[in-house]
């Protein structure tokens, strides 16, 4: 028994190891992946339900990174680039490649398109976001009254004067404020009032579980109204099914994201939906 226990620990030693040099070999190939072009966005669908029926809003932008052909899950990632501050550039040429993107579809047709984009803490830790911010959008043309950035509860909690101001100067720019996840963070309702937010955005995992599931129905029946109650818009994330799309909209809840509309997909691709659709 003696012997197991010890080769346990050399497997669990060894195994340390390893993921630290794959952290490392991680960590050195991100930092070149901005130059070397190897990240793009893919865009998912927000739909408003006008009647019942959804209709194309806006799309959020996701980051993906082709590394050796290979796409890496954001989870895998992110993580590293938050981790480093590597997030800082990558999350501006998020913004600068979304905000140019969809300014294109604007103008082919698109006109109420809106965009959101994810931010990191880091990001909002920088004294010069907002004027950074503000020149993408004069650059790129698109109107601040366009873009959402999405932020979660975590951020919000850190509650440094350096993240409030940075808040209220993008929401005095006109751009709107969401809050991601909503519901799976330790945020206190507090902070709904105290923050400058514009939109709720219900997190899958209670989505998910309607409208079988009775608690995932009551939480989400729930957000929603609180949301509309303090004069937000509501999101509905992680829409799969019809039963859930008819569930959000007998609680009349103005947007719906998620794989039953589409996944997130390259630009050309949902450019080719738009054209299907005749919408462009
Ligand atoms: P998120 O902001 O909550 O983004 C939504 C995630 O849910 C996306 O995962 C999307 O593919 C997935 N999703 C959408 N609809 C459905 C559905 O119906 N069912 C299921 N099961 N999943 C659905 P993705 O693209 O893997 O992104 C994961 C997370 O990575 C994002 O979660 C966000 O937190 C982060 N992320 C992505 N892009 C960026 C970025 O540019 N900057 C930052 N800071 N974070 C990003
Ligand atoms: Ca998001
Ligand atoms: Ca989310
Ligand atoms: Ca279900």
């Amino acid at each position: 028994a003696k012997g197991a226990g010890k080769d346990r620990f050399a497997l669990y030693y060894d195994g340390l190891q390893h993921t630290a040099k794959r952290q490392l070999a991680l960590e050195s190939a991100l930092a070149q992946a901005l130059e070397r072009n190897e990240y793009s966005l893919h865009y998912q669908p927000i739909c408003q339900l006008v009647d019942g029926k959804p209709y194309l809003a806006g799309v959020e932008a996701l980051l993906r990174w082709s590394d050796q052909g290979r796409l890496v899950p954001p989870q895998e990632f992110i993580p590293v680039l938050e981790a480093s501050s590597g997030i800082v550039r990558v999350g501006e040429w998020v913004l600068q490649e979304a905000c140019r993107q969809v300014r294109d579809w604007q103008l082919a047709g698109q006109a109420q398109m809106h965009c959101a984009v994810n931010l990191s803490i880091r990001q909002l830790q920088e004294h010069d976001f907002a004027d950074r911010l503000m020149l993408i959008l004069d650059e790129t043309g698109l109107a601040p009254g366009s873009l959402v950035l999405e932020i979660t509860e975590t951020l919000l909690m850190q509650d440094s004067m350096l993240v409030r101001n940075n808040l209220q100067r993008i929401a005095g720019l006109g751009v709107r404020l969401a809050l991601d996840d909503f519901g799976t963070g330790y945020c206190s309702l507090g902070y709904l009032k105290r923050f400058p937010l514009h939109i709720l955005k219900v997190d899958r995992s209670f989505i998910s579980g309607t409208p079988e599931n009775a608690e995932s129905l009551v939480i989400s029946r729930a957000i929603i109204g609180l949301g509309q109650s303090l004069g937000l818009s509501v999101v509905a994330e992680g829409v799969e099914e019809q039963a859930q799309l008819d569930f959000l909209t007998a609680e009349h809840c103005p947007f719906v994201q998620g794989y039953w509309f589409s996944r997130p997909i390259p630009a050309a691709q949902l450019q080719e939906m738009f054209s299907e659709s005749g919408a462009f």
